[in-house]
């Protein structure tokens, strides 16, 4: 037909006259669209597709489209979809490829700019993403992609990757100006900082370490925030036979590294987290805004799930709280300034726990011989903490410990044995068999004595979560 019709062509500049031109206009007047869908199959992911000479030219993006041209996301090729496909949100059913929840996370239009069978790369104009992208190839059907635009978001930050939390301080009174204070549960467990991102959910300890494996049932949590961005406080907690938060039930789950020992006890002991604070959300530190603001942010997070909760806070009722956090057998409460700001790694005044018993982690740098039934293991430990650096004796315990703790005991105490005295300060008994101060556990007693030892204690439990240089004394 062209050539045909070339002569006709020649004669004329199509920009000057309005006679039709030879060429059947073949540029679209119609932009291609672009769809990125949040698919909950086996593994969340987002599929992100291109409208390209009749089929829709696909990526399935494990993270999400990165909002941030510091992180590349991997984007996996996958088969062309049909572009009815674009419209396309509901129910996969199981069983079938792919089966799970699909939405529609974002569409649009998009101009391209560069498109090779490695490189890609478009402008997109959707909903939520406005900017260019470039997806390039890597090997065989990996793809990365990457934002090349500034962040959407000018104010956007890099999401932090260690938070400490923020630590309150032990007293045995409830704050005077009742209305000025949040109430909150306290929840006997592990603390635990939650960095979540493309769906996927990191736990940190309050030291650092990195926890996720341990607990399982907590990771769906990720895929319930989607592509949200966050930092979440809470406490892991396991609840005993009567439903309440059990410190010595949550033990058995602490020192697991093997995944079917995990997987196992998760059946026996499941855990749930306990979320009460948020410090960052979608590219911003919520840490300056007041406890009432990043509550009523962590509200909207709506998390509630089979293995994570938001337990909600009572502004003033302090009394009532306590009452009945004692009725319920829970170890006391926690009350939080309104108006304060989170002070991440600091125990600060603003944060204050009241407990229903007195409860203090301590050292434990020796033994005395077991007699009886006890002859073989510990018949009581000694115990300690650290004042200005010095290591001060607090007395003994002789209570608490079952068969299975005073074999742990024995396990643990026994190739830390040292002739030399630990502490620095006190008395303790001529026949100690000392140990270097490394475990620490956790211990229930009645009141501190007047010479500063502990009456009426208790073992609770270790706490491989807490360095031994950190315990210090709390409270009168
Ligand atoms: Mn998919």
């Amino acid at each position: 037909m062209a050539r045909k019709l070339a002569d006709y062509e020649a004669k004329r500049d199509f920009k000057q006259t309005p006679e039709p031109g030879a060429r059947v206009p073949k540029k679209e007047a119609r932009a291609p669209r672009f769809v990125v869908q949040e698919h909950h199959a086996r593994r969340l992911h987002w599929d992100f597709r291109l409208e390209k000479d009749g089929v829709g030219v696909s990526w399935a993006v494990p993270k999400g489209v990165p909002p941030d041209p510091k992180q590349n996301h991997l984007a996996v090729h996958v088969e062309d979809h049909p572009l009815e496909y674009f419209k396309f949100a509901g129910e996969i059913p199981q069983g079938n490829y792919g089966a799970g929840h699909v939405e529609i996370w974002d569409e649009g239009t998009y101009d391209p700019v560069k498109w090779s069978d490695r490189e890609v790369m478009v402008d997109l104009h959707g909903k939520r993403l406005q900017g260019r992208y470039v997806l390039f190839r890597t090997r065989g059907n990996d793809w990365m992609i990457h934002r090349m635009d500034p962040p959407q978001d000018p104010d956007r930050k890099p999401m932090p990757q260690k938070l400490e939390p923020m630590l309150a301080k032990l007293t045995d009174k409830l704050p005077a100006a009742d209305d000025a204070w949040g109430f909150e549960f306290k929840w006997d467990g592990i603390r635990a900082v939650a960095f979540v991102d493309g769906g996927r959910v990191r736990l940190q300890s309050r030291t650092g370490e990195d926890i996720t494996p341990r607990y399982p049932e907590v990771h769906p949590m990720g895929r319930a925030l989607g592509s949200r961005e966050v930092i979440l406080d809470g406490e892991i907690v396991a609840l005993d036979d009567k439903g309440r938060p059990s410190f010595e039930e949550i033990q058995q789950r602490m020192g697991l590294t093997s995944e079917t020992e995990i997987r196992r006890k998760m059946k026996e002991v499941p855990v749930t987290f306990m979320v009460f604070d948020l410090m960052w959300q979608d590219g911003h530190s919520l840490m300056e805004r007041p406890y009432t603001d990043r509550r009523k942010a962590l509200s909207g997070l709506k998390l509630s799930g089979a293995s994570w909760q938001t337990p909600p806070y009572e502004v003033g009722g302090g009394k009532t709280m306590k009452d009945a956090s004692a009725k319920a057998g829970l170890e006391g409460i926690m009350a939080k300034k309104l108006d304060s700001r989170y002070e991440p790694g600091r125990r600060s005044g603003a944060w204050l726990k009241i407990k229903n018993r007195n409860r203090q982690e301590l050292v434990i740098a020796g033994w005395l011989d077991g007699e009886g039934k006890r002859r073989g293991h510990p018949g009581a430990l000694l115990v300690g903490y650290y004042r200005d650096g010095e290591l001060v004796y607090a007395g003994k315990v002789g209570t608490g410990f079952t068969d299975k703790i005073l074999d742990e005991l024995n396990a643990k105490l026994k190739p830390l044995a040292t002739d030399k005295n630990p502490f620095d300060v006190g008395s303790p008994p001529k026949a100690a068999h000392f140990v270097k101060p490394k475990i620490v556990a956790e211990f229930e007693f009645v009141e501190w004595t007047r010479s500063g030892q502990l009456r009426a204690p208790a073992f609770k439990g270790f706490r491989v979560d807490k360095p031994a240089k950190e315990v210090v004394r709390e409270g009168g």
